[in-house]
């Protein structure tokens, strides 16, 4: 088929995740933010209510944040962490997240985002039993509904099957497995089925953000925990969206009681000014490759920019921001606000089918009558941005500067959105 004229002549940049026919001529173009508000190229003022792809955790356009980037810069851009090499950047950022870790002692692996440490944090997973010796522990199990990113390991155990399909394989990378979103018993039966002797690790977010907003039921993550424990399989938390305070404590294992062995993170560990992320690994996995001897192995992973100085400086500057502001209670806070607002929403309106929050994170899920595209679009005219997830359903994760002001303004424009379409 040949495409339309019109659309061959788009734009040079090809958009993420698009259906590229469908956004032509309708992109959202943005020049500038401040705060939790963004504007537009044709002179629009949004609230953010999305905080972007949920990392703009501190505000946008902070001069702290753009002066130690430019300190940074100006005296090294970077120098990579390969081999005897490291720089005193990223020597410091990983002592702090080390010191406010939730896995005790840790070892710290820094790259450049959230796929990138889904990655790394597979392939450790793999390597560490195969130097075990218990080669055939391979399999990487995950949730139903789960985005751990799009890279080769994040497309392949992806629980959105769309992200997965179209490479010719069920998984780009072999030997990978769902289990359900909620059902421990089933999952039980999968890992019995599968057998734990071909199961390497497990990764679940603590609140699955793309796949719906879902936040685990009581006991939940525990319970998975305890069962991975049973059957010697790797926990992987993947703390990308819900690490650095989204869930009200600085980490969601905290909030949650679990202790992963290893985790993964990044949005907020910069608030999005630099393109940074990472796992932190516990001692049963790092110590083997930390010996002191000749036949020590070695694991085969790095990049450039791992350890990237300037990134790093940035995170540094972020940290600062977050705990001098304290802004993880604040989003603690928020979560209680906004979940009284919604709750109350959800009692008024035919339209919303349930809503779900969990730290400053927020879904309201509506009934079939209604068209979460559509509410989206409708909000975005009336200057708030929100995002249609899976199932129907509205993201709300604002910066956690977001005033009690600005809150009550969202949440009007949701509730009024929803009366019109309501015809009431
Ligand atoms: N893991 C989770 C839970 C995410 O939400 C995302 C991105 O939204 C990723 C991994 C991938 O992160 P990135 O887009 O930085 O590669």
């Amino acid at each position: 088929m040949t495409p339309d004229p019109t659309v061959l002549a788009g734009p040079a940049l090809w958009p993420a995740q698009a259906h590229v026919p469908s956004v032509l001529g309708r992109q959202i173009v943005i020049e500038r933010g401040q705060g939790s508000y963004i504007w537009t190229a044709d002179g629009r003022k949004l609230f953010d209510a999305t905080a972007g792809l949920w990392h703009a955790n501190i505000g946008h356009s902070r001069p702290e944040l753009a002066r130690a980037a430019a300190d940074q810069m100006t005296r090294l851009e970077t120098y990579h962490i390969f081999g005897r090499f490291a720089n005193d950047q990223a020597l410091a950022l990983a002592e702090r997240l080390a010191a406010m870790s939730p896995i005790p002692d840790p070892k710290i692996i820094l790259n450049s985002g959230g796929s990138d440490a889904i990655d790394v944090a597979c392939k450790l997973a793999r390597r560490h039993w195969q130097r075990e010796g218990r080669t055939t522990k391979t399999t990487i199990l995950s949730r139903e509904f789960a985005y751990h990113g799009l890279h080769a390991f994040g497309t392949s155990i992806g629980g959105l099957d769309f992200n997965r399909e179209g490479y010719g394989t069920e998984s780009l990378v072999p030997e990978t497995a769902r289990i359900p979103l909620h059902d421990l018993d089933t999952t039980a039966a999968i890992i019995a089925e599968i057998g734990a002797d071909n199961i390497g690790a497990l990764v679940t977010e603590p609140v699955q953000g793309t796949g719906g907003v879902n936040p685990p039921k009581e006991g939940y993550l525990t319970r998975l925990a305890k069962l991975c424990q049973d059957n010697d399989i790797l926990l992987i938390l993947d703390e990308v969206i819900t690490g650095f305070g989204r869930t009200g404590t600085m980490f969601a294992a905290e909030r949650f009681g679990v202790a992963p062995d290893l985790l993964t993170f990044a949005k907020g560990v910069t608030s999005g000014y630099a393109p940074l992320g990472g796992v932190l690994v516990s001692p049963r996995i790092w110590q083997p490759f930390y010996v002191d001897s000749d036949t020590t192995p070695v694991f085969r992973h790095g990049a450039t920019y791992a350890g990237h100085a300037t990134a790093a400086a940035v995170a540094m500057a972020n940290l600062d921001i977050l705990e001098r502001e304290g802004l993880v209670e604040r989003a603690g806070q928020l979560e209680i606000q906004l979940e009284t607002a919604l709750q109350d929403i959800a009692r008024r309106r035919d339209s919303v089918r349930e809503v779900r929050v969990c730290g400053f994170l927020g879904g309201i899920a509506l009934t079939d009558r209604y068209d979460a595209v559509a509410v989206t679009d409708t909000l975005i005219g009336r200057g708030f941005v929100v995002r249609p997830l899976r199932g129907n359903t509205l993201q709300l994760s604002p910066p956690f500067i977001t005033t009690d002001d600005e809150l009550a303004l969202l949440v009007a424009a949701i509730d009024d959105t929803l009366a019109d379409l309501e015809g009431r």
